[in-house]
């Protein structure tokens, strides 16, 4: 095996370091698999109760009536998510689209969105008017308010109680830490906040941001009260498969709303052709709960060899995990740039490339990027970024099989012995 390894460039000091280190996670690989499992039968199970067959991988043209792919797969996703409806769609563009388009079709002017877990995913800023953006929700008079966690992650009770008004009536929970530090929330946590946002005020929406989430814990928001749940096909949900597109799942009377927002009042879900796409969202939900679970392991496996070379990493090797982000301190611009291009030349696509930072629009500092997918973006797919400024975070996640996912890491472990940057 090691030969193999071997001829991609790897040094038999980082493969003997790596081996070691990887003995010692075979337990909590054991629990991954195990989860993996439950939400493989999940799946399964969902498709069959809905008769999942030949003729829902036709899809349909023009204005999409009748789709019975279509229909199909959104009941699937109802069941898994045990949910009462769903919306599935390419015409979501993306995550912050399928945010965007819950949050607008669900208020009205006057209304206030309240996020009790501190400041939400940087593109929300815009879509909410935090920062003033062309068409963000400010603009329709809606109003938003937020409350952080407590400086040891907990829930501000207090404050959010303090915060919920007469016209809260969205309140915005993101599962994943995102981009940030602060812990990410178990859904048994999300659970617990909605049960207490609910004892305020009954007839609130709560809604929760599920990017990155998606089949890394047997249960999901919609299991523990969530009234809307959101993510991205090109993460976790679509399983590396989707092209594109982004769901909505929760109760029947706001995914109706969604609908008429994302299409017309008066067309709903009736319309929306699905072209090509309906194997490809129903292929790719079978396999995620699998392709989830080979990024949990490349995190893990990142985060406990970068954790035993010294690097602060956030989770730990040992903490429990709800997302398939991996954040590492690596502390300097070399660190950085050395990572990622180790990560980009583990890809299958765009390999022998060298990533370069460059100015992103929204981004304050030089930003740098990795990444060889099939699909443009896609981050279930293995691949790593990072804002070049102090303390050089890198940002990794995805991986469509564990066996990429450790390549890209022992690949930027051997990058960063090569650039003198770690002793082994
Ligand atoms: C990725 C992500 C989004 C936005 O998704 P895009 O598809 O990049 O628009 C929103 N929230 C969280 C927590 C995310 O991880």
């Amino acid at each position: 095996m090691n030969d193999m390894y071997l001829k991609f460039g790897i040094s038999e000091a980082v493969l003997a370091y790596a081996d070691k280190t990887e003995q010692g996670l075979t337990e909590r690989f054991k629990a991954i698999d195990r989860n993996a499992e439950y939400c493989q039968l999940k799946v399964i199970k969902a498709m069959q109760e809905h008769r999942v067959s030949e003729g829902c991988f036709e899809g349909s043209t023009g204005y999409g009536y009748n789709d019975l792919g279509r229909e199909t797969l959104e009941a699937v996703y109802a069941s898994v998510f045990h949910a009462e409806d769903a919306l599935v769609r390419a015409q979501i563009t993306c995550g912050t689209h399928a945010l965007a388009l819950a949050m607008a079709a669900n208020l009205r002017p006057g209304d206030e969105i309240l996020s009790p877990v501190g400041k939400p995913y940087d593109t929300l800023e815009s879509v909410i008017g935090i920062k003033d953006a062309p068409g963000s929700l400010k603009e329709f008079g809606i109003t938003y308010r937020q409350v952080d966690l407590n400086p040891d992650g907990s829930f501000a009770f207090d404050r959010i109680r303090e915060a919920i008004r007469e016209n809260t009536k969205l309140i915005e929970i993101q599962r994943s830490k995102g981009y940030a530090t602060r812990p990410t929330l178990s859904v048994e946590r999300i659970g617990e906040l909605i049960s207490f946002i609910r004892s305020i005020k009954p007839d609130v929406i709560c809604m929760v941001d599920n990017c990155y989430g998606e089949f890394t814990e047997p249960i999901e928001p919609t299991d523990v009260g969530a009234d809307l749940c959101v993510g991205s096909l090109i993460k976790n949900p679509g399983g590396g498969l989707a092209p594109c597109g982004g769901y909505i799942v929760g109760k029947k009377e706001y995914i109706e709303q969604c609908a008429y927002r994302l299409t017309s009042p008066g067309l709903g879900k009736e319309v929306g052709a699905s072209v090509g796409l309906n194997r490809n969202f129903f292929q790719g939900l079978f396999l995620a709960p699998v392709v989830t679970a080979g990024a949990l392991k490349g995190a893990i496996y990142a985060a406990s060899l970068y954790e035993g070379l010294g690097f602060p990493v956030v989770p730990n090797g040992t903490e429990p995990r709800y997302d398939i982000i991996q954040a590492v301190t690596l502390g300097s611009r070399e660190g950085l740039l050395a990572f990622c291009k180790g990560i980009q030349a583990a890809a299958p696509v765009d390999s022998y490339v060298t990533p370069e930072p460059w100015d992103m629009p929204g981004y304050s500092d030089q930003v740098i990027m990795a990444a060889g997918a099939f699909y443009q973006g896609s981050s279930i797919e293995l691949s790593a970024d990072g804002p070049l400024c102090e303390p050089y975070n890198v940002y990794f996640q995805g991986g469509l099989t564990w066996y990429h996912a450790k390549l890209g890491v022992l690949m930027s472990l051997n990058e960063m012995a090569k650039a003198g940057l770690i002793r082994l």
